[in-house]
């Protein structure tokens, strides 16, 4: 019989990827004994205006090159293929089918939290995954001890008076303490607008990739 895997999910615009991204990445795996992690970039997103994003094929490549070295990464183009807005529930159901005998993991940074009950159809994320909430630098971690508690942003709910409901008890939530990396991919940004250097923020082959299709304003190579 096949062993049942536990695969940990880690959505994000991965605009460029950075060692903040890698590193929660790991602990997750380590601390949550993850036999697979997948990176999947965002498609069109909910919030985000499209416009100010880089192209999805080159979020996909820089996502590919960043997790190169590590065995237990790997890279989903699920939401880049989905035609319109992904939302990250859909991805759920879809993944719940392709692994249907695997545990899902869906890692959270502490960032995302306060915008967790305008995901579409949130309340059904726990039917499908295990929910896990890592900190981030700047943000406050508290809801996640919330989520830990049993309590899913409860006090984050939309005050229309709808009971939280009972999930199916083999899924959890809960936290988990990374060490703090304060890297972003919004703030390595500005600093290739400003001409500035990003080196060791995120792998090499990641640098060479941007200066080689000259994305973020670099010049090309
Ligand atoms: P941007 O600044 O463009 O929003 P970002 O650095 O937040 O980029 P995302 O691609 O938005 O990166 O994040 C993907 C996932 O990784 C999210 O769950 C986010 O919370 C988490 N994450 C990103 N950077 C870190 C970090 N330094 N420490 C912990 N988690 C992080
Ligand atoms: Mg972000």
């Amino acid at each position: 019989m096949i062993q049942a895997q536990r695969i940990g999910l880690m959505g994000g615009s991965f605009d460029p990827p950075h060692h903040g991204h890698l590193r929660a990445a790991l602990e997750a795996v380590e601390a949550l004994r993850l036999d697979r992690l997948l990176f999947i970039p965002t498609g069109a997103h909910p919030f985000k205006g499209e416009s100010q994003r880089m192209p999805p094929q080159h979020r996909l490549a820089m996502t590919r090159l960043a997790i190169a070295d590590e065995p237990r990464f790997d890279v989903s183009d699920i939401e880049i293929q989905r035609a319109g807005t992904a939302y990250t529930i859909d991805t759920l159901r879809d993944l719940s089918q392709q692994f249907p005998a695997d545990e899902l993991i869906l890692l959270l940074g502490a960032d995302l939290l306060g915008e967790l009950h305008l995901w579409k159809d949130w309340r059904e994320l726990l039917e499908y995954a295990h929910l896990c909430v890592m900190n981030r630098p700047g943000y406050d971690a508290r809801p996640a001890c919330s989520l830990a508690s049993g309590v899913l942003l409860k006090h984050q709910a939309p005050p229309d008076g709808e009971p939280i409901p009972d999930y199916d008890d083999q899924y959890f939530y809960g936290a988990l303490t990374i060490r703090d990396l304060e890297i972003s991919s919004t703030d390595l940004r500005q600093r290739l607008r400003q001409g500035r250097s990003i080196r060791y923020f995120t792998p090499e082959p990641v640098i060479a990739y941007i200066q080689e299709h000259g994305l973020y304003g670099q010049a090309t190579q």
